[in-house]
């Protein structure tokens, strides 16, 4: 891979994050909040063993290497330890810094890039949009005061249509206009593998297409939320969030009961009980730790598949405990931890976006 000067100008390098590093005080709070540490009792997995790794390779004591980058790719990139440092460090903006260099420096690193590249995964998902075009429905307001949302709809929903349809269904009657843009990917796979070039591309893009008036930014997936709100400085609404502005009611055809996982990116869920009260016949049980995590975490399930399913069974554990029919959640890649844990057991319930859940409705 050609990397353009461009790039080295405004990305960080890894030493350039040695005070934030020096910043740690090795207090071990973030182990609390670790949902890998808790898993494995590991302190490589965590964000204070990370470092006193990458202090060593900055001070010239240990190297970039394999195993180094093993443990970096220990991580869920949840964002738990983030939240939680009191030292306020960054702490995965440095993991992706450090994967960023280690990557670079391998055969397999520039292949993983070449793949996740505007050439092949843009032209996929690109391949996706075309084809499902016919099948996408669009929503305009009913007045011109309407409500304007620009929807992003994140790679998960550009694969599959099925979502623009349930949209329509909900909203048809809401004096809203739903704005399609072209845009790329939100960029968090390639903060994930340190592909920094190509997130800085799809950064680069999907701010373009905020050329519009608009009053708020759409979304139903957590992930993207957080993503986009690193680099997009607008009004952010989620689905739940926009069906309560609304006001709009949900009736069930008989008797639900339901739990809600909550996604680790997912930064508010006060909108859920406002919203599961407007739906009539919809009893909500939440299940213990609903805000933990469920295991998936993109690559961290291919690469660390045995602590990932073990992490996804220690939820689906708690799901099962309730009883519910339906498990709800936010996230296309928490749908697949919740799967995942749920498994092979027996008696499990159907695991849904929100969005799939409410067209349940009549
Ligand atoms: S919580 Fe922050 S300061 Fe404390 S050990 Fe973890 S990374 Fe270091
Ligand atoms: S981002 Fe999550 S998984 Fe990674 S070190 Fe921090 S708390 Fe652990």
């Amino acid at each position: 891979m050609i990397i353009s000067p461009w790039y080295h100008e405004i990305m960080n390098k890894l030493e350039d994050f040695s005070d934030d590093i020096n910043k740690c005080s090795k207090c071990g709070l973030c182990q609390s909040v670790c949902p890998v540490y808790k898993e494995t009792g590991n302190d490589c997995a965590v964000s204070r063993g990370k470092f006193v790794m990458l202090d060593g390779v900055l001070k010239g004591d240990l190297k970039l290497n394999k195993n180094i980058n093993k443990y970096l790719d220990l991580c869920l990139k949840c964002g738990k330890c983030t939240d939680f440092c009191p030292s306020g460090i960054d702490v995965c903006k440095i993991f992706e810094t450090a994967k960023y260099e280690y990557a670079n420096k391998t055969i397999l690193g520039k292949f993983i890039f070449f793949l996740e590249s505007k050439l092949v995964f843009g032209n996929f998902i690109n391949f996706f949009k075309l084809i499902t075009k016919p099948f996408r429905k669009s929503i305009k307001g009913k007045t011109a005061k309407c409500l304007k949302v620009i929807y992003f709809k994140g790679c998960a929903n550009n694969l599959c249509p099925r979502t623009d349809i349930y949209l329509k269904k909900i909203f048809e009657n809401s004096d809203i206009q739903i704005i399609e843009k072209d845009f790329d990917c939100c960029g968090l796979p390639f903060l994930s593998s340190g592909n920094l070039e190509r997130f800085e591309q799809v950064k680069k893009h999907n701010l373009k297409m905020l050329d519009c008036d608009f009053d708020y930014i759409l979304t139903d997936c957590a992930s993207c939320e957080s993503t986009l709100k690193q680099y997009m400085n607008a009004k952010f609404i989620n689905i739940g969030e926009l069906i309560n502005l609304l006001n709009i009611k949900f009736k069930f055809p008989k008797p639900v009961k339901v739990t809600f996982h909550k996604p680790c990116h997912l930064e508010n869920d006060d909108f859920l009980i406002p919203l599961l009260n407007n739906c009539e016949n919809v009893k909500y049980i939440q299940m213990n730790d609903y805000d933990s995590c469920c295991g998936f975490g993109g690559e961290f399930s291919i690469k660390n598949r045995k602590i990932s399913k073990a992490i996804s069974n220690r939820k689906a554990e708690n799901i099962l405990k309730t009883k519910a029919e339906y498990v709800i959640t936010t996230c296309p890649g928490c749908l697949l931890g919740l799967q995942q844990g749920l498994l092979g057991k027996k008696n499990t319930p159907k695991v849904c976006s929100l969005v799939d859940f409410l067209n349940k409705s009549i």
